[in-house]
This record gives structure tokens, sequence and C-alpha cells, in this order.
């Protein structure tokens, strides 16, 4: 637990008193429960622990200095096997280092393999640099257990406390809450704005409600704007943490004169110390916590069926790199037809994993969470290489098919996305007429000229660019105005409404309009029956796809649908 730094304290201690002393070893041990070991180890690469054990327990348990001068002549260790044996240890002097309660945790002490004299002056020496070394153990636990910022027990602490009441209490189960104060995007805008103080200010706050609460509980701070405290189990937790996150959610005034109102969540989880793996149960606390700020009453108890799910998705993160390079990805393609005329035109290609236990994955199994990692890149570049690959090999039979691939708000953000995308249509000589990209909406684009930029230089690849799931999210008009798009996806939950919603059938025929104003084409996604089909005609949609006309098929079931045409 401790850096380098202190590592480097602890063997300066043992070199000072190895030099002073004059001796051939000098030891720093500690016991910790019926584990007893070097914290520093000088002149010796002794590892009977057992046999220093016996002489240091000694000077603990006499919480004094202890003394061998010659430990053949001494009735109490003629017979140790350090003695006896190799190294045939003579001279033994150990101070029992002492915590404030003058409770001993361990010895500072010097060896050698010559009988010796020790005299007071020595004595009180090895005692001072025994109490050097427990001031050393002070500032690292003072490091490592508090957080600097708000001076609360920290992660390191709270994983300690958990672990140390697990040993203790194994059959015995409590409840464990946890806190998350604000989302990270929230955080992350108060401290642009308003500055550090301005979060940590509101952090003590809500400990201090905390504790006021709950009885003096200890609160941890975990995370950057995460709470963590322990209750009774025979505590009616659910009621406690009610009136937990109302007071939290009282406005207040933080020392910087600033008003602040907290949306908390709070997470719980009644575990049993046998089942305490302390960073499994943050993890599963924070899932809670998480899903408790978005709900009216902000609690939520642990729930292990979720967990599952969340699992498997985690799971499927760490196997993509496999299945990007074991050819368990493939393809599907959905036709998207001519309103007018029905014909296919297109195709949307969708990304599809055969996994090889869980069967074949769509991507709203894996792909949320891959999206939030790096990793999207990898999935994108095989979904372009394998989209230019298939329409090369159509064009060389003479299918001239457009083709859409869907890509992440995240991609936009790599710097040679352009560069890739050019290199690929040009290592399978695709005519970028054909090629298309879906992007879903996302506020940020407009308003981030780099990205901005890069979809104008897509465009200008002659690469046409669709807005996917319009009428979602944001539907923010001046992503139609300046994005350097032209065709226009409509929601598959908007035009499923459009008959039995006259709400939405209002909206659907308006962007329809003012679509067509703008120059856009406009596609009706999820098309599933005739009587929708024929309200989006008659409201001017140029492109229908969905299950009326076509699932999405296999690259070869693609093509003879088209042969057979
Ligand atoms: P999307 O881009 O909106 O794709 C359309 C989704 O609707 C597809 O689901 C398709 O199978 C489904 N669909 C098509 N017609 C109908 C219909 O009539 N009714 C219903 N209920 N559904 C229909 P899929 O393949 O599961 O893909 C889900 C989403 O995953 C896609 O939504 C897209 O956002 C994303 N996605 C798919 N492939 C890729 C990919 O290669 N890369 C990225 N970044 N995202 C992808
Ligand atoms: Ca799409
Ligand atoms: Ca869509």
């Amino acid at each position: 637990m401790n850096n380098d730094g202190s590592q480097d304290a602890y063997d300066r201690i043992a070199g000072i008193a190895k030099r002073v002393f004059a001796t051939d070893i000098a030891l720093i041990t500690f016991i910790d429960g019926d584990r007893h070991w070097f914290k520093s180890r000088l002149g010796t690469d002794l590892t009977q622990t057992p046999c220093t054990q016996s002489f240091c327990t000694h000077a603990m348990t006499a919480k004094q200095v202890l003394v061998v001068e010659n430990a053949p002549d001494d009735p109490q260790f003629h017979d140790n096997a350090l003695v006896v044996g190799a190294p045939h240890i003579r001279f033994y002097a150990g101070a029992p280092l002492l915590t404030h309660e003058g409770y001993p945790i361990g010895t500072i002490c010097v060896m050698d393999k010559q009988p010796r004299r020790f005299e007071h002056e020595d004595q009180y020496m090895l005692q001072a640099l025994a109490d050097l070394v427990m001031t050393q153990m002070r500032v690292d636990s003072d490091l490592t257990h508090r957080d600097t910022a708000t001076n609360m027990p920290n992660r390191i602490q709270f994983f300690t406390d958990l672990a140390e009441f697990g040993r203790t209490h194994e059959a015995q189960d409590k409840w464990v809450v946890l806190i998350e104060l604000m989302g990270m995007h929230e955080a992350n805008d108060a401290v642009r704005a308003l500055g550090l103080g301005y979060i940590y200010d509101q952090i003590a706050h809500s400990a201090e409600r905390i504790r006021f609460t709950v009885d003096n509980a200890t609160v941890y701070h975990v995370g950057p704007a995460h709470l963590a405290f322990c209750l009774d189990k025979d505590k009616d937790a659910l009621q406690i943490l009610n009136s937990v996150v109302a007071r939290l959610r009282q406005p207040f005034i933080t020392s910087s004169g600033i008003p602040a109102k907290l949306a908390p969540g709070c997470g719980a989880r009644n575990i049993t110390g046998a089942e305490l793996f302390a960073p499994e149960v943050l993890r599963t606390l924070l899932q809670a916590a998480r899903e408790a700020r978005d709900s009216p009453r902000g609690v939520a108890l642990y729930d292990p069926i979720a967990d599952g799910a969340h699992r498997q998705a985690f799971s499927l993160v760490v196997e993509m790199p496999r299945a990007l390079s074991a050819d368990e990805l493939f393809l599907v393609y959905q036709p998207r037809v001519n309103a007018q005329s029905e014909l296919w035109e297109g195709a949307e290609a969708l990304l599809r994993w055969r996994h090889p236990s869980l069967g074949v994955l769509t991507p709203g199994n894996f792909l949320p969470l891959i999206t939030k990692t790096p990793l999207i890149r990898d999935v994108t570049d095989w979904v372009m290489d394998a989209v230019c690959r298939q329409l090369g090999s159509w064009q060389a039979e003479n299918l001239n098919m457009r083709c859409s691939f869907n890509v992440s708000a995240r991609n936009l953000e790599e710097d040679d996305f352009v560069e890739r995308l050019a290199s690929v249509m040009a290592e399978h000589a695709v005519d970028p007429r054909w090629l298309e990209i879906e992007i879903v909406e996302d506020v940020s684009a407009t308003e981030n000229e780099t990205i901005l930029s890069r979809l104008i230089a897509i465009r200008d690849l002659g690469v046409t660019i669709a807005i996917d799931d319009f009428g979602s999210g944001y539907s923010n008009l001046a992503y139609l105005l300046e994005l350097p798009a032209t065709v226009l996806k409509l929601e598959r939950s908007i035009v499923a409404g459009i008959l039995t919603k006259p709400s939405y059938a209002t909206a659907t025929a308006s962007i329809i309009a003012m679509g067509h104003q703008l120059g856009y084409r406009i596609v009706g996604e999820g098309v599933e029956t005739a009587d929708i089909k024929e309200k989006l005609v008659q409201w001017g949609c140029d492109e229908l796809q969905g299950y009326l006309f076509a699932k999405p098929l296999e690259a070869e079931a693609f093509k003879q649908h088209l042969l057979a045409r």
C-alpha cells in the first residue's frame, strides 16, 4: 500500500540502525493478525519468519527493548533455530513499534553473528528509531487512507474497513450504502465554471448531513462525487435512506456563497461478511446508485438480475478483441426501398456477432458499452472494411447498390477518421457515391468545430451523410441547418406512433415538409405495416425501410433477392 518513496524511508531507517550499531542485520518487522512480515530487511535474505518472530514477540509482549547479548548463554533463545543453525545469530536487540494507544504492531531490530554489548544509550537510540518508524507509518496512513482535499476517510480506508468486517463477522450481514451526489457531466461542468472548491464544499456538506441523519456514521469519500457508509443489519434501511436522500435534496448555500441543490442517487446492498469482496461491492453499488439517480425516490437496492445482464455486457467488451480477430463479426443488410416504386435502391449494413456460446448477438447486446471504450474504433474499422469489400464485390458483378453503415459519435472524435475512410474506399475501389454514413444526432456535433469540419471533409470525399434516428433525443433544429448531411432518417418509435398518436402524425408530416425544404431526402424507418407505409408515402417520404419490406439479410440472401428481381 505504500509507494516507493515511503519504502525508501523504511529502508533508510533500517540502514541507520545497521550503521549506528554496526551489526550484520537490521530488520523492521510487522505482525498483522498471525502474519509476521518484513517491512525492511537489510543484511540478510532471511525468510524463516517464525524464528525471528520468537525474538520479536518477546520484545512486543514486554513492550520494551529486548537485548540478547549472547544467545547460546540465554535460557530462552539458546535452542532457537537461528542460533543453533545458520545464520548462527549470537546477538539480538529489538524495540517494539507501539501505536498511540500503546499497542505493539512490530519491531525494529538488529542482529549479529558475534556476541555484543548493548549499552543503555544504545537501547535509547533503538527506541528512538522505533518512534521514527511509527511517525512514518502515520504519515503513510494519512496519505493513503484519507482524501487529501476533504480530509475524509477514502476508498482505501473503505476497503480496509469492509475487509476487516468480512474477516471478523463472516456470518453477519450489514447494509453498505453508496451515494452518487451528481453525475460526472454535472461535476465536470460545475468544476469548470466554479472551481473544485464548489464540489468539495458540497461533498463536505453532504457528508455532514448524512452523519446527522445516520447517528454519526463513518462517511467515506470513495469517488469524485461519491460517499459511502454502512448501516447495521437490523436498521430499517429503506426508511433511513429515504430520509438521507430527502435531506441531501434540500438546497443550501456553500461556503463560497453559491447556492447548491443536489439530485443524489443512493444505492444500497445487504451483504454478509463472507461475501465481501470490496471492489466488487463498490462496483455493484455504483450501478445501484446510478439507477437511483434516475428514479423519483432516489433510492435503489442492488438488483442481482440487472447486475447479471451488466456483467454479461461487460464480459462482451472483454471478448470483443477476440471477436474482431477470430472473424466472429458479420454484417446483415436491410433494404432501403424507393417509397414510390418499392424497388430496393439501397441497403443499411447492420452489425451482428456470432458468439461461440451465446449465439448471434445484435448490437443492442454489446455496442452500448463498446461505444464507451476506444474499441469502437476497431469495430467501426471492421465495419467500414466489410462494407467496402462487399460493395466492391457487388460492383464487380454489376450490382450497383447504395449502402449505408452506422458510425458512432465517438468515431468522429478520432483524428484520422476521414483518412481511414478514404483509404478503405481506395483499397476496395469503391465509388464514394455508393457509400453513406449514418450518424445519430448529438448536440455536441454542431458545437464542436472539429467534428463539423470532419463531417465536411467526409462529404467532400463524395460520401453521403445521413442523420439517423431523427426525432429521438434532442431533435435539434440547428442540426438540420448546420450539418453537411443530405439524408434524414425518421426514428422508428416516432414512425410507429403516427397512426395512434395525433401529435406524432403532425410532427412527422411537418418534419418531412421542412426536411424537403432544406433539401433533405427523407427515409422512414421501422415500417412494419401497410397503413404506416401509406401515410408516409402520402406525406412525401422518399425512402422506406422496415420489416414490411424485408428483415436484415445476410449478403448472399440479399444478392439473391436483387438477382431475382
Ligand atoms: P438503427 O441504425 O436505427 O438500425 C435499425 C434497427 O432497426 C436495426 O436493429 C434493424 O434490425 C431494426 N429494424 C429494421 N426494421 C425494423 C422494423 O420494421 N421494426 C423493428 N422493430 N425494428 C426494425 P439492429 O440491427 O438491432 O441495430 C440496432 C442499432 O445498433 C442500430 O439502430 C444502430 O444504431 C446500431 N448499429 C447497428 N449496426 C451498427 C454498426 O455497424 N456500427 C454502429 N456504430 N452501430 C450499429
Ligand atoms: Ca442506422
Ligand atoms: Ca435508425
